[in-house]
This record gives structure tokens, sequence and C-alpha cells, in this order.
């Protein structure tokens, strides 16, 4: 079948989409921008603003101290977590939000490893990201060197093999923890057969839902996941630095520990006793003063995604990813593009990844003069964020379009090679 590459194409696939209206939901000042990097930094929804500024014109402004109570501050971070709970499969009870996603992780890994402590590996994988990599070695580390550290490899930077996993994890794993959806290529596991099989050899499972929670369907409970974590400002548009969720599983939570003994994971905080004694559900984790201002500001992103369902979502991420795969196919694979992200849509998330030796000045082409806001991941992947709560078909042809246009009309060549602090 001959691809229909015209812009008819895609305004036609908008008029059919059911999840259109959404995207009037979201601040876009510039109608020409075309938004890919709803998988770093979500948009921005349009109640978020004046949610914001009654929090702190009315609770903070004019209530001050008593908005602990009256406003509900205080049990902020589990009330947000159970207001997440169902766009990740979990129960009320099971989530709670504060920190970063970095110090959730830290925090969980060490609940683990506590609850195994005779067993000496921990696996992950070399799709991880960075930070999850660093907090392993830390954590290693601090635990004096007892553990090591097994990366399980891919054979081609794209795909994880079942094999690979079915050897690396065995009897001595204590832990085994992976990014739902990959970073970099967008590879997606099959977290429920990863979980079981972990199971099955008496290790622990924690996922990074960073990349999932908001685009693909994300099910803890049903998978049997002991622990998970992820970020809120990604697809949640939960704001840039908005506090990441973690997730332990109910069962857990009373024999699991928190490394970070704050006085709002004690079980009577306000009762300022001298020695610390946990709360026995997921406030365990919850180590101080939540940052009031930021988590309050995720509420409307999540009711958004809740309003949408995860369901619609998936399909319409399938298509929207489907759609620019073959779009590049045909029309930037000639142009030296090679596809880094899995063709089979049950083994890929909600963005793509496209590769070429230019990469790096095409993204930066792409966002000087082209109106197009990607991302690039070193060596050479431009990446595209498909949230299907905003993004359109016709943002996708654009995008194709202009980055054809930067290649053909070689305005790469003006930009210096050299990276900026961010990419
Ligand atoms: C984005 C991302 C993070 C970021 O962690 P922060 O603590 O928010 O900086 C961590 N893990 C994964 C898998 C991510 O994609």
């Amino acid at each position: 079948m001959i691809m229909d590459t015209s812009r008819a194409r895609a305004a036609e696939l908008d008029q059919q989409d059911p999840l259109a209206a959404f995207r009037q939901h979201f601040y876009q000042p510039d109608p020409d921008l075309v938004y890919m990097d709803g998988n770093s930094l979500g948009r921005l929804p349009l109640t978020t603003p004046e949610r914001l500024h009654q929090v702190i014109q009315q609770e903070w402004g004019t209530q001050l101290i008593r908005s602990w109570n009256e406003a509900g501050w205080f049990t902020s971070p589990q009330r947000l977590g159970d207001l997440l709970a169902p766009l990740i499969g979990a129960a009320a009870g099971e989530v709670a939000i504060g920190d970063s996603t970095t110090v959730n992780f830290f925090k969980l890994v060490l609940a683990a490893l506590g609850l195994r402590p005779d067993r000496p590996k921990i696996v992950s994988d070399v799709f991880n990201f960075p930070s999850d990599l660093y907090v392993l070695q830390g954590v290693r580390s601090l635990l004096g060197n007892r553990h090591n550290l097994h990366l399980m490899p891919s054979r081609d930077g794209i795909y994880m093999d079942w094999e690979t996993i079915a050897e690396s994890i065995d009897s001595s794993t204590a832990l085994v923890t992976l990014s739902h959806v990959a970073f970099k290529s967008s590879f997606m596991y099959d977290a429920r057969a990863v979980t079981e099989y972990a199971h099955q050899q008496g290790a622990l499972v924690l996922w990074d839902l960073s990349h999932a929670a908001g685009a693909v369907p994300v099910a803890l409970n049903d998978w049997g996941a002991d622990f998970a974590v992820g970020c809120t400002y990604k697809y949640l548009n939960g704001g840039p630095g908005a506090p990441a969720f973690l997730y332990v599983r109910r069962e857990l939570q009373a024999q699991a520990a928190s490394p970070i003994w704050g006085w709002y994971g004690d079980s009577r905080p306000f009762a300022f006793d001298l020695a610390y004694a946990p709360a026995p559900d997921i406030r365990r984790f919850v180590s101080g003063t939540p940052p009031v201002l930021s988590l309050l500001a995720i509420e409307q992103g999540i009711s958004l995604l809740a309003q949408a369902g995860i369901a619609p979502l998936r399909a319409k991420s399938v298509a929207l990813t489907e759609y620019m795969i073959a779009l590049a196919d045909t029309i930037l694979a000639p142009l030296g593009f090679v596809l880094g992200t899995p063709r089979e849509p049950a083994q890929r998330g909600s963005h793509i990844s496209i590769r070429h030796v230019e990469g790096y000045r095409i993204n930066r082409a792409l966002i000087e003069e082209m109106q197009v806001v990607p991302d690039f991941r070193t060596p050479d992947n431009l990446r595209l964020g498909l949230a299907p709560l905003y993004t359109s078909f016709t943002d996708v042809w654009e995008t194709v379009e202009r980055i054809r246009r930067v290649v053909v009309e070689q305005r790469y060549q003006h930009y210096p090679t050299t990276h900026t602090a961010v990419t």
C-alpha cells in the first residue's frame, strides 16, 4: 500500500480523533509551535495557573498556617497519590507524592534490599536512566560494596531479549529494577512477565514509570509489582520539578523501611517523640514537609488524564507513533535517518527516536528556526515525544516536514557541533 503523505490526511486523522478536544485544555500561546517534548516537560493545563493563584492568595496568603489542616496540605502527598493511583493500576493507600524521582528511587531501593538481606545481586539494564544507575552505584557503596550490580546488555541498543532477562535474574537476585519504557529507544518491557519471572526467583521488582505513567497502560497491582517510582512533570503535566510519586504494594508497607527516618513518616508527627516509630502505611515513605505549591500544581494534569481514560490515550498514542514511523520511513529514511525505536507497538512507549549522524545539529536547527521542539539524546537520537492528550496528527506531519526541510536545505550546517548544557 502506498503511504498517503499529504497534510490533508493528517487533518482527516485529527477529525476522527476522539481525544482531539483535550488539546484545548492546554496553554498554547503560539499556534505555530510544534511541541514534541511532552515526554520531558508536559504542557501547562489551562486551569493550573488559576488553581495555583488560589493556593498562593487564599490558602497561603489569607489562611496562613491554618491551611495545613483546613486546606488539607498535611495529607496532600497521600491525597494526590490516591488521585494518581487508578492511572497506574494501584489501590488507594499505595501511592504517595513528594521528593524527586531520584530520591524516591533511593528510598525504595534501600527498602527492597532490606527485605532481601542475604541476596547479593541487583539487576538493571543499559537502557535505564543514568540517575537510577548512579543511585544503584551509590547504594552499593553505602552498603559496603556487598552487592554486585548486573546491567543487562542489549544486542542492538533498541530491544531487550527475553533470554538476557531469563539468564540475568537468578536465585541470588535481591532486586530487579528497570524503566518500564526506556527513555532513549522507547522499548517497553512486558512488565507482567518480568515481574512474574523475578518473583519465581524470589527477587523483588521496582519499576521506574517516568516515561510510562499517563502514556501507556500501567497495572502495578495486576502485575504484582512490589515498588514503583515516577516523574509527574512528563506525561502527567505537573510542571517543572514537580514532586515524584512512589508506590509500595500494600502487603509490603509494614515491613519495608525507608532509609530516611523523617518526622512526616513517623506514626505521630505532632507527638514530637524523641524516638522514631514509623507509620504502618505508605506515609512512612514521606520524609519531610512536602513542596506544597508544586505538589498542588499536579492535580489538574492528573484530572485531565483521568477524564480521557488510559485505554483511549494508549490507542491514540499507538496511532500517533505508527503514523510518525510510516512518515519517517517514507520521507526521512532516504535522507539518512534510521529508526531507533521498536516497530512493534506492543514493545514501544509513546516517544520515537530517529537517528542521524547530524542529529544534534538537526535538533538545534529545528528549535532555533523551525518552531519544532524535540530533544536530543546522545549519540545521535532525535527524540520525539507524542503526548496523546494534546499532540495532533498534524503536529506529527509538520514535524516530519520541517525535519525534511532542515536536511534538504542543509540548515543544520549553520550550527556548531558543541552541545548546549541542556539538550
Ligand atoms: C526523567 C527521569 C528521571 C528524572 O529524575 P529526577 O529525579 O526527576 O531528575 C528518573 N528516571 C527516569 C527513568 C526518567 O525518565
